[in-house]
C-alpha cells in the first residue's frame, strides 16, 4: 500500500465519522422528530412568535434544526406577523400598489432611490419596509400624481 492510498483511506474514514444522517441531531446524533409548533424569530430586534412552524427537534437534547424550506417559510411568516402588528403594508399590498401604476420592481426602486433588489425582498416577504418607506408607499397609493412627481425628481 502506497503512502498516498493510506492517507486517502484515512481521509475517507475521518469523513464518514463526520457525516450525519439527514434526521440526526447535529449536537448528539439522536434521530430528530418532525414537529409543528411555535418558534420565536427576531425581526428588527423584536421577538416574533410564529405558531405552527415546521422544524426538527431532538427528543434527547432539545436541539432545533430547520430545513432550508422550513427556515424560509419561518422567516416569511415572522415578517408577515411583524407587518400586521405594526400596521405596515403587506407584501401583497406593496405589489398591488406597484402594479396599479404599471411599474416594474426596478422602476419603483429607482423612483424611491432604493437598492435594485429591495422591492423583490419586500414583495417576497424576505425583508420588511421601514415605517418611513411604508408612509411613502401609502402616499403613492392614495395621492394622485405622486408617481408623476417622483418621476420628475428621479435621479
Ligand atoms: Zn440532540
Amino acid at each position: 500500500m502506497t503512502k498516498k492510498t493510506r492517507s486517502r483511506q484515512h481521509l475517507a474514514r475521518r469523513l464518514s465519522e463526520r457525516v450525519l444522517r439527514d434526521d440526526a441531531c447535529p449536537a448528539c446524533g439522536v434521530t430528530m422528530k418532525e414537529r409543528r409548533s411555535k418558534l420565536v424569530l427576531p425581526v428588527n430586534g423584536e421577538e416574533i412568535v410564529v405558531p405552527g412552524a415546521m422544524h426538527l427537534r431532538c427528543p434527547s437534547c432539545r436541539e432545533v434544526v430547520l430545513r432550508f424550506g422550513d427556515a424560509r417559510r419561518l422567516g416569511e411568516d415572522a415578517i408577515a406577523i411583524y407587518r400586521k402588528r405594526h400596521d405596515l403594508l403587506s407584501a401583497a399590498e406593496i405589489r398591488a400598489i406597484r402594479k396599479h401604476y404599471d411599474l416594474t420592481q426596478e422602476d419603483l426602486a429607482r423612483l424611491l432611490r432604493l437598492g435594485a433588489n429591495t422591492l423583490s425582498r419586500w414583495e417576497g416577504g424576505r425583508n420588511v419596509q421601514t415605517a418611513a418607506m411604508d408612509v411613502l408607499l401609502r402616499l403613492i397609493r392614495d395621492l394622485p400624481g405622486s408617481v408623476d412627481y417622483l418621476r420628475t425628481h428621479a435621479a
